[in-house]
This record gives C-alpha cells, sequence and structure tokens, in this order.
C-alpha cells in the first residue's frame, strides 16, 4: 500500500528479541542495567503480523533485534515466514557471534541475506566498541555463512574513530559487500558526533581511487560504489545526512508488538490484541493500514532536539 506521502510500503523490519549478548558503547553500553528480555511476540504472532501485511502488499521482511540469533526459534520463525504467502524475502541482521553455529541452519530454512553488523576490523578495537571479546567468533561466523551459501553483507556504523581503509579490507578478504552507516541520534547515540558518508567516501577515494556508483540488491537506502582498486562493492546509508525519506519504503514492529513508523519518532502502535489467535487477519492488516497512514513525511535526525525517540536501539529493533 502507499501511505499518505505516495510512498509504496514494502518492507517490515520485525524484532524478535531485545536481548543482546554485545554492549556497543553507542547502543547498549555497559554501564546500562538491562532488565529482563520485554514479553516477546510468539513466533504464531509474527507469522500473523507478517500476514496481514502480505496482503497490504508488504512482501520483504527483516529480523532483527536485540540479537535475534539468541532466540532459539529464531530459525523456524525465518523457515514460517518464508512459508507465508505472499513473502518474497526474508533476511536477518546479526552481530555474527553466534552465526558459525546457526549459519547451516538458517540456509536449511531459506534465508535470502544476512547482514552482519561489524563496526571494526581490529580485534582490540572491536572489545573497545562491544565491550566483549567476540570479534574473531564474528570472523567466524562470516566464514560459515558463507560456506553454506548464504549471501552476506557487512554494515558498519561509522563512529569518530572508525578504520574504514580496514573495514572495507576485511570485507574484501571475505568477498563481501559493506556498507557503512551514518550514526543517528538515538537512544545512547544521541550527542554523539555524525561523520557523514560524503566524508567517509572521500577518505576511501583518496586510498582506493575515484568511485563509480553501481547497482547492488536490497530493500534499504543505500547508495553503491565500486572503488578501482576494491574488489568489493562499498555502500553508504546516510540516515542523517542523506535525504531519502521520500523513498522510505519500511515500517518496524517491536518485540513487543509494537508498530513504529518512523524511527525518529517515539509514536508506536501496539497492535498484540489483534494477533491473538487465528481469523483476525483483516483487523490486523486494517489496524496496520491506520499506522501506515500515520508515516510522518520525514525524520529530523539534523535537529537533534525535535528527536522524540529516546529507548535503545536493541529496544526499538534497528
Ligand atoms: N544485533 C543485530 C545486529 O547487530 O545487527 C540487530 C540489532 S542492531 C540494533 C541493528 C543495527 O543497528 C546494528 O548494525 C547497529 O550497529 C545499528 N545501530 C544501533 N544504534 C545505531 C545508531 N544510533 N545509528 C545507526 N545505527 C545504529
Amino acid at each position: 500500500m502507499r501511505d499518505s506521502y505516495g510512498r509504496e510500503i514494502s518492507y517490515m523490519r520485525i524484532s524478535v528479541t531485545d536481548a543482546c549478548n554485545l554492549r556497543c558503547r553507542y547502543c547498549l553500553p555497559e554501564e546500562v542495567c538491562v532488565a529482563t528480555a520485554a514479553v516477546c511476540l510468539t513466533g504464531d504472532e509474527i507469522i500473523r503480523i507478517a500476514a496481514a501485511g502480505v496482503s497490504l502488499g508488504i512482501r520483504h521482511y527483516k529480523i532483527t533485534g536485540g540479537e535475534p540469533l539468541l532466540r532459539p526459534d529464531c530459525a523456524e520463525i525465518i523457515r514460517r515466514l518464508k512459508q507465508t504467502e505472499g513473502v518474497e524475502t526474508v533476511t536477518l541482521t546479526t552481530n555474527g557471534v553466534l552465526l558459525a553455529q546457526s549459519a547451516e541452519m538458517l540456509r536449511a530454512v531459506g534465508i535470502d541475506r544476512v547482514n552482519v553488523s561489524l563496526d571494526s576490523a581490529d580485534e582490540k578495537q572491536y572489545r573497545t566498541i562491544t565491550g566483549k571479546d567476540s570479534f574473531l567468533q564474528v570472523c567466524e561466523g562470516i566464514r560459515a555463512a558463507k560456506e553454506a551459501g548464504i549471501v552476506v553483507r557487512l554494515n558498519c556504523v561509522s563512529d569518530r574513530d572508525t578504520d574504514y581503509e580496514g573495514l572495507v579490507l576485511l570485507a574484501e578478504s571475505f568477498s563481501v559487500p559493506v556498507r557503512l552507516i551514518e550514526m543517528m541520534p538515538i537512544g545512547y547515540a544521541r550527542g554523539r558526533v555524525c561523520i557523514s558518508g560524503r566524508e567517509v567516501l572521500e577518505r576511501l577515494a583518496a586510498r582506493f581511487g575515484t568511485p563509480v556508483s553501481c547497482q547492488e540488491a536490497g530493500n534499504g537506502p543505500a547508495f553503491y560504489v565500486r572503488f578501482p582498486q576494491l574488489a568489493v562493492p562499498v555502500g553508504f546509508i546516510s540516515a542523517v545526512h542523506g535525504p531519502f525519506c521520500g523513498s522510505c519504503n519500511r515500517i518496524r514492529v517491536t518485540c513487543e508488538g509494537r508498530v513504529k513508523p518512523c524511527l525518529c519518532y517515539e509514536d508506536s502502535y501496539d497492535i498484540r490484541p489483534f494477533l491473538q489467535k487465528e481469523g483476525q487477519r483483516e483487523a490486523c492488516a486494517e489496524y496496520l493500514k491506520e499506522i501506515i497512514l500515520k508515516k510522518p513525511e520525514a525524520h529530523c535526525f539534523d535537529r537533534v532536539q525535535q528527536v522524540t525517540e529516546h529507548k535503545a536501539m536493541s529496544r526499538i529493533g534497528g
């Protein structure tokens, strides 16, 4: 369906948990006291919301969290989503810590792509950013996913000390595309410096040559380029500086079943009462439609005082 601004909404991000096994300094820092994981949507509830989404033309689904692979039934949820009529793609975003042990199962249930969030190519710096010593496990996970035949790409959120050259070279060593994402002023990242995608692109161009734009598959707003001296494409998601709200195609569902029309604002709507039993699909779709029509025209990340979302990304489902 189209929202009030004529945008085609075709993509839903569903968070399956708000628990995470990393403590990234800008997302869920070590010093933050984490309450027990929320009462998360059940597998049945997730399938019901997807079925309602499909009836409105939402064909692409991303499983997120927290860390989705912490949930024992994550692969089962993906399997069921893949079997839901009208669902075209199901992808996963993970920090990769548990990927090595899950890769074969994810392949077996038909995952269409796995995004691995990795903010450093250096073991020590990885610990500084994430609070954990899991760098080698993540690398192992990427290798295992590739060996299982899964399409993989890396996501890296830019911070003041990001080693972009090291990251793109690491991506090259795995033969996977990498996307560099601007830090959004949400939750614990409020007040952190946002390095613009343009600045990062210029730094990479100085080392790897003049970039040429290229096409890559995906549902997101990334702008991809190829550098002459790098064998993998590099994507830029200018979440703050890029004016891509005009083509925003997504809505989010938190692990507690609240539908969020825009990442920037705290507004969210409880759809759980419509997911409790079979036979509510039409009512659920009707409510989802109402929510989609409330999707704002644009974010206001460039005016931080107006950003009303204060929750950690791990709770929203980034
Ligand atoms: N644990 C999973 C993962 O690591 O992909 C899924 C949840 S995590 C919140 C999803 C993504 O959001 C990660 O790539 C993370 O780096 C990113 N993220 C968290 N806070 C962010 C922020 N303020 N701005 C941009 N991206 C952010």
